[in-house]
């Protein structure tokens, strides 16, 4: 992998503790939609390396990323200091999180920033490859403040007849009207001829994982990154 300094284009908040961050994009760095990089962060005297996924697409002149900030979280502590004009050091791209070629529906489910690469993915599909394949995005959060993305997501819907997508809120205001519970909840019954992207904690992906698997899926078509 190589090492890339570059600089932060732009900074936005876009949930109390999300971020989305834009990166000049080096002249020589290519990668494929759904990758990650490794932002080095100092610590002390030294700095460690922290995996971001990729959530533009190679044809972007930028490389956007999507980081949610914990209290005590080093690169968190990096990410909350920066502002437009610094200077981030990178290695990359790495990862195999990406999509295979295929006819097949496509079904996306994300929860959290797991919707980082699956952002990427999708809008490569659909701007990049032109692919005409039905696929659909299952997004879930917490609570309702936690949705982002959603402009994005429904513009994607209004541009592309063969994407869909729902989002799903565990623990939404009594107002909300949208869908409600985890986004097991909303796995279709026949999930047989889907090709699987699944992206967020090792507990949703694994209890996912299981569905799929008793509901017809090829567990071979399954593929899955974890936070
Ligand atoms: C392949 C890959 C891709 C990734 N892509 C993204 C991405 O696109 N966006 C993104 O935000 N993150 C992503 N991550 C997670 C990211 O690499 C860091 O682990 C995360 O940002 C925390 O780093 P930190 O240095 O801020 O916190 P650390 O210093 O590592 O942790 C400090 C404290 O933060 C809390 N914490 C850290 N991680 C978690 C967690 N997962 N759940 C609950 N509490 C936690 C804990 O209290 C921990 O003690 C990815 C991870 C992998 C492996």
């Amino acid at each position: 992998m190589e090492t890339y300094t570059t600089r932060l284009l732009s900074k936005k908040y876009l949930t109390k503790h999300i971020l989305e961050l834009r990166l000049e994009k080096p002249q020589n760095f290519e990668f494929h939609a759904g990758q990650f990089i490794q932002v080095k962060a100092p610590i002390g005297d030294t700095h460690i390396y922290r995996s971001y996924s990729i959530s533009s697409t190679p044809s972007d002149e930028y490389l956007e990323l999507c980081v949610k900030l914990y209290d005590t979280g080093v690169a968190s502590q990096l990410f909350r200091m920066i502002e437009p004009g610094s200077e981030l050091t990178f290695k990359g791209p790495a990862g195999r999180f990406t999509v295979e070629e295929t006819d097949s529906d496509l079904y996306f489910v994300a929860t959290g920033v797991g919707l980082a690469p699956i952002m990427g993915m999708i809008e490569d599909e659909l701007s990049n490859k032109k692919n005409t394949q039905k696929i659909h995005l299952i997004f879930g959060v917490r609570y309702d403040t936690d949705i982002f993305w959603n402009d994005r997501l429904k513009a994607l819907e209004k541009n592309h007849s063969n994407f869909t997508y729902s989002v799903t809120v565990s623990q939404p205001h009594d107002e909300w009207t949208g869908l409600r519970g985890r986004v097991t909840e909303h796995i279709p019954e026949d999930t047989s001829t889907i090709h699987a992207y699944l992206c967020g904690s090792m507990d949703m992906i694994k209890s996912v994982r299981d569905m799929l698997g008793q509901r017809g899926t090829d567990m071979r078509t399954v593929h899955f990154e974890i936070f």
